[in-house]
């Protein structure tokens, strides 16, 4: 028989029990760690550190690259970091419906073949200057009030900011592939950029209508932070999705590894654009191309997991496979994104060319269907 002390005891150890099961159970930090961080494949967009519902009490924080535990005690195990996380599965079901996703790149309404008017963007864009013209046509119209897209940093890195006039998108256009500089002496260097802290940061400047250029792990981040109305995402207006295939990583040993590939000094490399390929162009005019999967340690690791290519939840998805040298093959997705290229090519910011549309579909859902196939073996 056990006394009235006892019997107390036992019912608090067995509630506390079930709370800790519970805690487990639910989706908390403690599952996305489980589930993404030590299963090496966390894109560190670091959605959940700056989206945290108890991010006054600095609940995680960033180490060694990675999101932690930091004040674990104050976790309020809602979930949220788990839902939002591009590499979760959570809502991807329900993103699916919405964007009425189907195999291998999902909806659109229109393809387009575009490319700039604008002689300026020309000089500095990755392929036809689609995305800088776009916004530079939202920015004109007053259709958003600033745009989250990422600096060049000098060949592969990059870092994000908040364009709100067209010099800012000028300093933005072309993307950390293609610009030439010194890359021999320049450390540890990733064309990743993390946007996401930046768009909590375009609150403090009073803006309230925004675009996002941003790869398909950003966007369906955002995506489902606006399916839960986690604010600010309400101020994201447009969504202008970049094709990916991978990002890169210039380590040491993958300064090596293309150092030997190309049989090349980096210094000598002047561009580097991606479709379906990874297209080096060096400073004598030679070309060289290199298989997406054959890049060995500079293909970073957490871009295998991801199943994605072509944007599928974007207004626009736009890449250069599928078009011309010099133009942006652009899938138009929803109706705010058809509105506003016919808008942008009637006040001349963008101009289009014929091209044969069904190749430009087939030739982009190759490439899907390789990452997807790709992606989903590592998510198993
Ligand atoms: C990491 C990465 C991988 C890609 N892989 C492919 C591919 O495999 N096949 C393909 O056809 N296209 C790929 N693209 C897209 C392609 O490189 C061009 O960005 C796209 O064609 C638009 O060209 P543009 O001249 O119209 O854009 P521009 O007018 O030159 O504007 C480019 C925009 O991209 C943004 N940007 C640049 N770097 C990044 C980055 N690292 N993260 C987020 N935004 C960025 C800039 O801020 C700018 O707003 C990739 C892009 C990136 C960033």
């Amino acid at each position: 028989m056990l006394t009235s002390n006892e019997i107390d005891k036992t019912s608090i150890k067995k509630m506390k029990d079930v709370k800790h099961r519970m805690n487990e159970e639910r989706l908390s930090f403690k599952r996305l760690h489980q589930d993404v961080i030590e299963k090496g494949i966390c894109s560190m967009c670091y959605g959940c550190v700056g989206f945290c519902s108890a991010n006054e009490l600095n609940v995680l924080t960033i180490k060694d690259d990675k999101p932690t535990y930091f004040h674990e005690v104050d976790c309020l195990h809602c979930g949220i970091c788990h839902l939002i996380c591009p590499r979760t599965k959570d809502l991807d079901a329900a993103l699916k419906t919405k964007f009425m996703f189907s195999q291998p790149i999902g909806h659109f309404e229109s393809t387009r073949c575009l490319r700039t008017t604008n002689k300026e963007i020309s000089e500095v864009c990755c392929d036809g200057g689609v995305v800088t013209s776009i916004l530079s046509f939202l920015l004109d119209n007053k259709r958003i009030d600033g745009a989250i897209v990422s600096k060049r940093e000098g060949l592969w890195n990059n870092k994000p900011m908040i364009a709100t006039k067209f010099e800012d998108l000028l300093e933005c256009a072309g993307s950390s592939l293609s610009h030439s500089a010194s890359i021999s002496d320049m450390g540890n260097l990733t064309t990743y950029a993390s946007i996401l802290g930046i768009i909590e940061g375009s609150r403090r400047l009073d803006l309230t209508k925004l675009a996002v250029v941003g790869t398909p792990c950003q966007i369906k981040t955002i995506r489902k932070m606006q399916m839960l109305r986690i604010v600010p995402s309400h101020l994201v207006y447009y969504t202008i999705g970049l094709f990916c295939f991978e990002n890169f990583l210039l380590r040491d040993e993958g300064k090596r590894y293309l150092e030997k590939k190309i049989g090349v000094d980096l210094n000598k490399i002047r561009k580097i654009n991606l479709k379906e390929n990874f297209i080096i162009t060096l400073n004598d005019g030679r070309t060289i191309h290199i298989d997406l999967e054959d890049l060995g340690p500079m293909i970073r690791p957490e871009c295998l997991a991801c199943p994605d290519f072509s944007n599928y939840t974007a207004d626009l998805s736009l890449g250069g496979l599928g078009s011309p040298d010099g133009y942006t093959s652009t899938l138009v997705r929803s109706k705010s994104g058809e509105t506003i290229i016919n808008e942008a090519i009637s006040q001349g910011y963008l101009k289009e060319v014929e091209v044969d549309s069904k190749r430009m579909i087939k030739t982009i859902e190759k490439m899907a269907l390789r990452k997807r196939k790709r992606g989903e073996k590592y998510l198993t």
